[in-house]
This record gives C-alpha cells, sequence and structure tokens, in this order.
C-alpha cells in the first residue's frame, strides 16, 4: 500500500473546485432533510444534475473509455461522501449495469445504458425472499416460459429503491428440479409492468425498503440475461462487487475496503463525542477527566482507526462489528440525552452516537451478514473448509 500523499496538479486541483462548487449547488440542506425524512438515500433532482454534468458516465466507466482518472475518480467519490450526498440508488444502478452490458442482448443495451448515464434509469436488487437472504441461491421465485415471454411470480424482500428504480435485477429459479446453482435465471424486469406490487418499509435506523410481489407478470425475452438457468454466471460479478471480494489497487487511490461511506457515521459519533466530553459541564469538570471516560472513548477511538485500516474483506467485518460495539459506549459517555435521534434540539452530541446505535445492526446485515462474512473468510482466506451444521458425531459404543 501507498500511504504517500497525492500532489495534484492544477488540473486536478481545478476539478476538485468545481466538484466542489457543483455538489455546494445540488445537494443542499434541503436534500438532506429530505433524504432523513424519507430514508430513501436517493434523490432524483441530484441524481438527474450528476448525470446532466456526465460524471455518472465518467464514474461508471474506465479512463482508458473516457471515465475519470484514478486521481479524479477519487476526487469525486471522497467529495460526494463528504457532503452527504444521497448514494445508495446508484451503486445498485452501477452493479447492475455492468451484468446488462455484459450479458443483456443489444437492444436492451441500448434501451438501457444511455438512460442510466443520464440518470433517468435507475435500478436496483431482487435477491433476497421473504423466507431468506443469505443464500440467494435458493430462490423460489418462479420464472416460465410463455411463447417469447416469461411468466414471473413470487416475491423479493428488502428490494431498496424500487420505488425510485425503472428496473429490477431479478433472481429467478427456472427449473425447480435441479441443483439450486443450475436452477436459476436473471432478468433484467421493468417495475411498471402489471403484476408488479411494491410495498414500503422502514428499517429502525430510519432507511427505506420494500417488499415486491410478483402476479403473473409477463416480461418479454429481451429482458433476460444470459443463458437460461446460467444465472449464477451473471450474478457472480455482482455478488463479489458487493462482498468486496475484488482485488485491492496498489496506488492507494481507493478504499481499503468496502462500506467506507458508512463508517463515515461512526467518525461522526467518536468526533462528537470527543468534543462532547472535553467541554466543562455546569460544575466545570470535564467528562474526559473521568478516568474511566477516557479509557472507553480512547478504546472506542483506537477500535474506530483499527476497522479503517482493515483491508477487503476483513475490513467489511471490522467496520460493521465495531459500530456494535462501540456505539453503545459512545452513548453511555454522552450522557442520557444522547437518546434523542440524530439533530433533534437538545440532543446530547447531535445524535450521532443514537443514529450509529441504529444503524450498526443493519450495516452487519445488508450485502451479507457478518455471520455470512466470517464463514466467508474462514472457508476461502483461510482455507478451513466448508462450515458443517451438522451435530457431533458420537461414539460407536
Ligand atoms: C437495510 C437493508 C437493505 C437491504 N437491501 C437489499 C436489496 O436491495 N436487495 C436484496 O436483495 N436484499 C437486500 N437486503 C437483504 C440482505 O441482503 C439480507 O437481509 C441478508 O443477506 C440476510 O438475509 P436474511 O435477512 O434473509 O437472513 P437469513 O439468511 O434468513 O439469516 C438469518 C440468520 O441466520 C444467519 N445465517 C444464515 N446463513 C448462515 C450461514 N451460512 N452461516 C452462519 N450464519 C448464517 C444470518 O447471519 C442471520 O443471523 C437488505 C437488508 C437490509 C437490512
Amino acid at each position: 500500500m501507498d500511504f504517500a500523499r497525492v500532489e495534484l496538479n492544477a488540473e486536478d486541483r481545478g476539478f476538485l473546485a468545481e466538484v466542489r462548487a457543483f455538489l455546494a449547488q445540488h445537494v443542499t440542506d434541503e436534500v438532506r432533510r429530505r433524504d432523513r425524512e424519507t430514508g430513501d438515500n436517493f434523490d432524483e433532482g441530484v441524481h438527474l444534475a450528476i448525470g446532466a454534468a456526465g460524471y455518472l458516465e465518467k464514474e461508471w466507466k474506465s479512463a482508458a473509455d473516457g471515465g475519470f482518472t484514478r486521481v479524479r475518480r477519487r476526487i469525486w467519490e471522497l467529495e460526494k461522501r463528504r457532503v452527504h450526498t444521497p448514494w445508495v440508488t446508484w451503486g445498485t444502478t452501477a452493479m447492475v449495469a455492468r451484468a446488462v452490458a455484459a450479458f443483456g442482448k443489444p437492444e436492451l443495451v441500448e434501451e438501457v445504458l444511455p438512460k442510466v448515464f443520464t440518470g433517468e434509469v435507475r435500478m436496483c436488487l431482487g435477491y433476497t425472499e421473504p423466507e431468506g437472504g443469505s443464500d440467494v441461491a435458493t430462490c423460489k421465485t418462479r420464472a416460465v416460459r410463455d411463447g417469447d415471454q416469461w411468466v414471473i411470480n413470487g416475491s423479493k424482500m428488502f428490494t431498496t429503491g424500487a420505488h425510485n428504480c425503472q428496473y429490477v435485477f431479478l433472481i429467478t429459479n427456472t427449473d425447480p428440479t435441479a441443483r439450486k446453482h443450475k436452477s436459476l435465471t436473471m432478468f433484467l424486469v421493468p417495475l411498471d409492468l402489471p403484476g408488479i406490487e411494491i410495498q414500503g418499509i422502514r428499517t429502525v435506523d430510519g432507511d427505506r425498503t420494500n417488499i415486491v410481489y410478483y402476479s403473473d407478470v409477463r416480461v418479454d425475452d429481451k429482458y433476460l440475461l444470459g443463458e437460461v438457468n446460467g444465472g449464477w454466471t451473471v450474478l457472480r460479478g455482482p455478488l463479489d462487487a458487493e462482498h468486496g471480494a475484488v482485488a485491492a489497487a496498489p496506488d492507494g487511490l481507493q478504499d481499503v475496503a468496502i462500506m467506507q461511506h458508512q463508517t463515515g457515521f461512526m467518525s461522526a459519533a467518536v468526533d462528537a463525542v470527543a468534543a462532547k466530553a472535553a467541554r466543562p459541564g455546569p460544575d466545570g469538570a470535564r467528562p474526559i477527566d473521568d478516568g474511566s471516560v477516557a479509557y472507553r472513548l480512547g478504546r472506542s477511538a483506537a477500535r474506530l482507526e483499527a476497522a479503517l485500516s482493515t483491508p477487503s474483506i476483513f475490513g467489511r467485518v471490522a467496520q460493521a462489528q465495531t459500530m456494535r460495539d462501540i456505539g453503545p459506549d459512545l452513548m453511555d459517555i454522552a450522557g442520557p440525552a444522547s437518546v434523542l435521534p440524530i439533530e433533534s434540539e437538545g440532543a446530547a452530541d447531535g445524535g450521532t452516537s443514537e443514529y450509529l446505535y441504529r444503524f450498526a445492526p443493519l450495516a452487519g446485515i445488508y450485502g451479507g451478514t457478518l455471520e455470512v462474512f466470517r464463514n466467508m473468510i474462514a472457508q476461502h482466506v483461510l482455507g478451513l473448509g466448508k462450515p458443517s451444521y451438522a451435530p457431533p458425531a458420537t461414539k460407536a459404543s
């Protein structure tokens, strides 16, 4: 890893100024307030403005293909994050667009990609089902061929962003008699088709997600991605990207692990509680002068730094686990008023630790739970073999 500082040349400094001015104009206090209220993590006006400025296309494409250079990509990502640009729906859209480009029929690619770049088309992930999400291959949503169409029936849980998207990247089962990895077929399903019903769900941290029902939804064959029963091949790339199983760049111009956007909430909470602990209370004493406060705050700060520096798939686990572990300590240090929600009047630390406390469980669930990630590390990184959940063998007497 290269820890050297990056010296920006005059053009890149100009780009930084341009991006800051652009984001200040579009990602306003009102956008952030509205986003907290809806829990959408998406703002259509901002998204369309980013598309119109050409930034979506430049972010999606490689430098060789006309996209951002490595330095500009890093500037763009960090600046977007710094101002809390609503971002979730672009993340899913960009991932699905890669699968469409690789596995879609030419007319589908033509229908979708240009509008992905303008921001008019957004796409979400239809993997998880009400009966389980960790093993996406145990899919019960059925797709049955009928002439040159497919008929889809089933339901998907936690389809985040569906109400702001035009298509869903849907896992279906096209052969219930086959082994599970040979039974899957992927579709890009337009969300305005008859038979699709989207119902909102709010999570404990205020995020909005959805349950989506599919009842006799008729989809043209052009929306099929890849081969029939070859869905696992189509899914591999997006799943690897979501799991952070992509190689780290040696130039240091990217996050060391996925989810560092989310970790910003943890940094904000540590900073806010540290500031509060250093301020004298009504009796003139500073909380930090109490040894137990200093110890727990110091431990939280050290764990934050360790989590932020932990690379790849290990970082995914370290970050989400640290959020869960230090959230209660931070609230405790901040005192009883820390239970007031973020930005409410009188909240001890601006509500940052309370928000971290509510957000932490989710950060260890979506995109794969912490337990599943730990199994992946054991199995694929440490080579410990597949876990066995069978009861221990008993000795024959
Ligand atoms: C806010 C939020 C947004 C989400 N957005 C999306 C989305 O956009 N699209 C989408 O398709 N899904 C989405 N999900 C779903 C998410 O990917 C799943 O919740 C996750 O994969 C876990 O699946 P599950 O909830 O069905 O739990 P289950 O798979 O039913 O697991 C239940 C429990 O068993 C444990 N467990 C399961 N299998 C194993 C194993 N092999 N080893 C050890 N422990 C195991 C789990 O850790 C968990 O504690 C979202 C979830 C949340 C909370």
